[in-house]
């Protein structure tokens, strides 16, 4: 690893003028991800600037309802807290899915959000990739790419994005808060990161200098049924092959309120619209799900060996949306 400078912030503004006046600079939360890229000559910042004292740390209840969590919030407190556990179900077992016991308890909420592909060839500096390196090739394109996207990919890029927690902030409707040098801005979740188009370098829609503050999780998707459903190829401790998060509000016999997200399928949690548009107003029988779910999938465009995937989020999809609305509800 190359040697680093060290900054410790105290906070906010603090940190946004530490990055600012050390070129090369990066934030280090948990450091779950980010150090291990540091040891593969990934990354290699000249400065880490430790956010993890910026008093990020708690989980507040807004006075309009909504969740407010702390970019510094680790993901084990986040999955275990009472409120996230009985409003936001999806969002506690997607982070029960992610890692390991030992990782959740240091990982936090932003850095979930800003790790990185585990795209191999990007993990191998001795192999070419355009996200490591712009303009040298995708190694992945006509190599392995078993775990690849089938959604939303370029030439350029086929990666996918590892977190489970962002898929289930996508189908909940979170936004994310950031402070930078141009100060204080809020992105949905669902848009926060990006499909690779021409510039797989760029996995998100964050400016240079710019700290993820908070993620806050609206009242109005509160106490809705909601679950993540993870496949993956062991029981534990292994990234999703596909996965889904899903919310779902049912009255009256017909669907009133859906969100839904595929994970591992695309460059960024795929926010699955044209599923959510034909469920609306739609009553929640088996027929309804499947014909809305292959809406949104019949935009797949698998590689040479990972049309599985496409086969793999269906079955999860019907599964999640007949569990949250079994059939014939009201
Ligand atoms: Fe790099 Fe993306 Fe290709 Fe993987 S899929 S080698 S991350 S450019």
């Amino acid at each position: 690893m190359k040697p680093f400078g060290y900054v410790r912030a105290a906070g906010i503004e603090e940190a946004v003028a530490a990055y600012a006046a050390q070129p090369g600079a990066r934030y280090l939360g948990g450091g779950t991800n980010l150090v291990d890229l540091m040891k593969l000559g990934v990354e290699e910042p000249a400065t880490l600037v430790d956010i993890s004292r910026l008093g990020l740390d708690t989980v507040e209840e807004d006075p309009d309802g909504a969740l407010r969590i702390g970019a510094t919030v680790r993901n084990s407190d986040l999955a275990a807290h009472p409120l996230v556990r009985g409003r936001y179900p999806a969002l506690s077992q997607a982070l029960l899915a992610g890692a390991s016991g030992q990782l959740r308890n240091i990982a936090t909420t932003g850095g979930n959000l800003l790790q990185r592909t585990r795209c191999p060839y990007f993990q191998d500096i001795g192999k070419p990739c355009n996200k490591r390196e712009p303009g040298s090739g995708c190694g992945a394109l006509d190599g392995v790419h078993r775990d690849h996207a089938v959604l939303g990919h370029s030439p350029q890029c086929i990666a996918t994005h590892p977190s489970d927690m962002a898929v289930a902030l996508a189908a909940l409707d979170a936004h994310i808060e950031l402070y930078g040098p141009d100060g204080a801005r809020t992105l949905q979740a669902a848009d926060f990161h990006r499909l690779p188009a021409e510039q797989p370098e760029r996995d998100t829609e964050i400016r240079p200098g710019e700290l993820i503050t908070a993620v806050v999780l609206p009242a109005a998707k509160a106490g809705l049924p909601s679950a993540y459903r993870k496949a993956r190829d062991r029981a534990s401790y292994a990234f999703a092959l596909a996965s889904v998060a899903a919310v779902l509000r049912v009255e009256n016999g017909v669907v009133h309120d859906a969100g839904i997200a595929f994970g591992a399928l695309a460059h960024r949690p795929w926010r699955a619209r044209r599923t959510e548009e034909a469920l609306l107003g739609a009553a929640p029988t088996a027929a309804a799900f499947e014909r809305a779910v292959d809406l949104e999938l019949a935009a797949a465009r698998p590689l040479r060996d990972n049309a599985y995937k496409v086969r793999l989020a269906r079955s999860l999809a019907l599964d999640v949306l007949s569990r949250l609305a079994p059939p014939g509800t009201t």
